[in-house]
Order: structure tokens, then C-alpha cells, then sequence
């Protein structure tokens, strides 16, 4: 489709929250297509792997035609322009995340106008909610269930 509206929604996805899923789900009627990337420095390692995080991000969408699951290490506006995203999708849950996004997306479109940077807010039950977070609880062995999607809670937990 020439024409296709698609958006890039790029994280860390270290790993996938029930937040992340959220803001998904919510914003397919939207776009025609939401290309969830991960990104990554080689400097960072985290707690997952790249191939393992992708893996997760596509067990919770399995069988949604719409998304697409991909990563990228370069800066996000270049990577938007590769794959022809016009929208570039983040999520705000408090005033830090808003300072924070206000200045990477006004340098964005300094760098880029023709990709536009939507915001969506969290639901009030998810502001809490952080792939950091997540991480710690995984190292101490704590009960996952309402912080990560269902499809993928086994796995973690595991
Ligand atoms: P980054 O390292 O770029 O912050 P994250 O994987 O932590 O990557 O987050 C990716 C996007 O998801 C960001 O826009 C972030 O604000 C949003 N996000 C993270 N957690 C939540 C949540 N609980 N509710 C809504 N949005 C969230």
C-alpha cells in the first residue's frame, strides 16, 4: 500500500510491558501498520537480548496483521525514514517522561519535519508500570501477573 500510514513505535522493550501493550493496542485504529522497533547500542547490554525481545514483543501480537516487530541501531528518525513511518509513536506516563519526550521530539523535528511525533497517555493503572521495574522483580523472583501481557507471563517468569 503506497499510501500506508504506518508508525514506528521504538523502545528499549526490555522486556515489553503491559504498559507498552497498552499504548499498542490503543493506537492501531489509527495506523495502518505499527512497526514496534527495538532499539539498541552495542554498549548496553541489558537483561534480555535483542532476538530475545522481539521474540516476546511478537508472542503478544501473534496473528495481528498491523504490527511488525523489528530493531534498529541508529537514530530513530533515520530509522523512521527507512522503513517510510510519517508518525512516530511514544508513551507519557508522568511529567518526567513529558520533559523528557518534549525535547527529543522537538530536536526530531528539527532534524526531520515530515515525521510527526504523537503522544499517547498511559491508562492511570499502568503509570507505574516500567520495564526497570519489571527487571527487578524478574531478579527476585516476584509475581509478574498485571505488569507484563498475559501471553508472554509463563516465559518470563520461567
Ligand atoms: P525507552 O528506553 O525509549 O524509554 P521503553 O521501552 O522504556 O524505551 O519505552 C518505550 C515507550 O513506551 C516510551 O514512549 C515510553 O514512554 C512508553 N512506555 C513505557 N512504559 C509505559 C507505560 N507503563 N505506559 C505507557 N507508556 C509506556
Amino acid at each position: 500500500m503506497k499510501h500506508m500510514k504506518r508508525a514506528v513505535f521504538p523502545g528499549s522493550f526490555d522486556p515489553i510491558t503491559i504498559g507498552h501493550e497498552d499504548i499498542i493496542r490503543r493506537a492501531l485504529p489509527l495506523f495502518d501498520e505499527i512497526v514496534i522497533a527495538v532499539g539498541y547500542n552495542s554498549t548496553k547490554s541489558g537483561m534480555f537480548s535483542i532476538e530475545e525481545r522481539m521474540q516476546l514483543i511478537a508472542d503478544v501480537f501473534a496473528g495481528e496483521e498491523k504490527i511488525k516487530v523489528d530493531k534498529y541501531q541508529k537514530l530513530t528518525i533515520d530509522y523512521c525514514h527507512d522503513v517510510e513511518a510519517q508518525y512516530l509513536l511514544r508513551g507519557l506516563r508522568t511529567a518526567a517522561d513529558f520533559e523528557f519526550e518534549r525535547g527529543i521530539g522537538q530536536v526530531n523535528r528539527m532534524m526531520a519535519d515530515d515525521v510527526e511525533t504523537v503522544f499517547m497517555l498511559t491508562a492511570p493503572e499502568f503509570t507505574p508500570i516500567s520495564s526497570s521495574i519489571v527487571r527487578d522483580i524478574i531478579r527476585h523472583k516476584g509475581n509478574l501477573t498485571g505488569l507484563v501481557p498475559s501471553q508472554i507471563l509463563a516465559k518470563i517468569s520461567s
